[in-house]
């Protein structure tokens, strides 16, 4: 184990080597640096509270340096710290750290992120026009405050630095860094100019730096998205809300631009199944009905034959259901038949259709329609399966984004991971025989589930690794968790916390930081 404790002005020092035998000549202590002294700290702006965390001062590797004071008198006082590391900031990262910080008063976490800034989806994921849902941020700022817990922004693990490197470094670690890819859609002309992924181009409007050069295409009168679920729902709605509404929420300024252009009056949203499998929640429905300025287009004879079916559904389902009934069958209104008039725009969901082909406009250039299978239902309610009838139906389109699901991908060829199934293979948060390594969130259950589901995950973990610590499952001794791992990014060139490229300016202020990076 480490021994940590503390000196001077709330700093940290930990004895690592020769603790045994006292302060040899020789022997590697860290000490604290007062915080003047860190020169990048003057650079950090006030106001932003994380910012300020990752700042605080960290231990420093002195060699050859002794003890201040009698080993005797220190000795008293060292604490036994296990370190902890865990990969990925977003949900699960954070409330695995806030389980651990919180049911051991020693244990210190290090968060380490690929990204300049940290919070995952909640920041690049969420839709901007949803901030109740990031308000999260908060309580995982709460948990950063801790002087247990420190942020390793802009370090790629599996990259920069391998998984058995912090394993060597730290005695946990924790996989929760989520799932970056998409599905594809494996049918032909996927590859062409104005078929994009959900995910990319919720990155854009939401400025993830991998996708601010998207650019997506919006000079088409119809966006067509595959696939039923939230995340379908929020695409279309960010498509379809008035930009005078948008400007008042936290999207990039650029998408805003690119949105205030957009000439698409319709979206459709297409699901292999029936109503009875979509995938979205009542919320988002409700808001899609509800969105100022567009219609929905649902067709009745969708629901024809369902009124006993709904009847026995769950109630979450059945309500939702409910709403789709009413909604399909209400005649237009006078108020929404003018509102009509006024806004052109429409949404509509199109059930039982399958993507077989994207069709490419003339010249070849881009996509200008898909080619749907028509499908029917084998078996019923959610275990239903979709098979094609025969029939087909081109409907013409400019964009086509696909909103299949995320997936998760292998992050460093010495941790197991089922590709299968698209997450690493674990009990109860263990992963399969790699003592020592744990994984909580999206990677470890697949992409699904709200923050709360996650936050339920993640706590899961964070008990399984505190049973284990407390078992001695867990390697004792010394370990030395960042600073193993701070020399070993400097010698491959990368600056960790994101001042490599920052200056540590702004980070948490979104809008700043993208005018910085273009
Ligand atoms: C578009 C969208 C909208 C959503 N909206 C809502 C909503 O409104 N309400 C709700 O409750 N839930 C919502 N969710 C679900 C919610 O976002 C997830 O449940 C949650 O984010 C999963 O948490 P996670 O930590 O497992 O993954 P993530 O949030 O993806 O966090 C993973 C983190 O790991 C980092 N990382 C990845 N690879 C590495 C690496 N090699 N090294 C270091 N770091 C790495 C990533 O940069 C990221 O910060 C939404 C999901 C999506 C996709």
């Amino acid at each position: 184990m480490a021994l940590r404790g503390r000196c001077g002005r709330g700093g940290t020092w930990v004895v690592t080597q020769g603790w045994r035998g006292g302060a040899s000549r020789g022997s590697r202590v860290l000490v604290s640096q007062p915080a003047g002294v860190w020169p990048w700290l003057s650079m950090a702006p006030q106001g932003w509270g994380y910012w300020r965390w990752a700042a605080r001062p960290r231990a420093l590797l002195l060699p050859g340096a002794a003890f201040p004071f009698g080993f005797r008198q220190l000795f008293s006082t060292l604490e036994l710290a296990p370190h902890i590391c865990v990969v990925g900031s977003g949900p699960a990262g954070f409330y695995t750290a806030q389980h651990l910080l919180k049911h051991h008063p020693q244990a210190q976490v290090d968060i380490y992120e690929k990204q300049l800034v940290p919070f995952g989806l909640v920041r690049f994921g969420v839709a901007p026009d949803h901030p109740e849902v990031k308000n999260v941020i908060n309580t995982f700022t709460q948990t950063a405050y801790s002087p247990r817990c420190a942020f390793r922004g802009n370090v790629t693990v599996g990259r920069d630095v391998s998984v058995s490197e912090l394993q060597e470094a730290y005695h946990a670690v924790v996989l929760s860094y989520g799932a970056e890819d998409h599905r594809t859609l494996g049918i032909p002309g996927e590859e062409l100019p104005g078929v994009i992924s959900a995910r990319d181009f919720v990155g854009w409007y939401n400025g993830l730096p991998e996708n601010r050069k998207l650019a997506p295409n919006l000079n088409c009168d119809t966006a067509l998205i595959l696939g039923q679920g939230n995340v379908a729902l929020d695409v279309a709605r960010i498509l379809l809300t008035p930009t005078e509404l948008l400007e008042k929420t936290d999207i990039t300024a650029e998408a805003l631009k690119v949105l205030k252009q957009s000439q698409v009056q319709r979206v459709w949203i297409v699901g292999r199944r029936g109503p009875l499998q979509a995938a979205f929640t009542i919320k988002e429905l409700r808001e899609m009905i509800n969105l100022p300025g567009s219609q929905p287009l649902l067709d009745p004879t969708d629901f024809s034959g369902l009124e006993e079916l709904i009847k026995e559904a769950p109630r979450p389902r059945k309500r939702l259901l409910e709403l789709l009934v009413r909604t399909a069958l209400k005649p237009p209104e006078a108020k929404g038949a003018d509102r009509r008039a006024e806004t052109p725009r429409t949404w509509g969901l199109r059930f039982l259709r399958s993507p077989q082909k994207v069709l490419a406009s003339p010249d070849g250039g881009r996509v200008a329609g898909i080619r749907l299978d028509v499908m029917r239902l084998e078996g019923s309610g959610e275990n239903a399966q979709a098979v094609p009838t025969g029939a087909v139906e081109d409907v013409p389109c400019g964009l086509v984004l696909s909103s299949v699901g995320y997936k998760s991908h292998p992050i460093d060829p010495t941790v197991p991971f089922d590709p299968k199934l698209g997450i690493i293979p674990n009990s109860e948060g263990r992963v399969l025989g790699a003592p020592g390594l744990y994984c909580s969130g999206w990677v470890k259950r697949g992409p699904t589930g709200v923050i709360a589901t996650t936050m339920n995950d993640s706590f899961l973990t964070g008990q399984a690794l505190l049973q284990d610590l407390e078992e001695g499952v867990l390697p004792l001794g010394p370990k030395l968790g960042y600073a193993i791992i701070e020399p070993l990014l400097k010698n491959r060139g990368h600056g960790a916390n994101g001042l490599g490229r920052t200056g540590g300016k702004s980070i948490g202020n979104k809008g700043e930081w993208e005018r910085r990076e273009t």
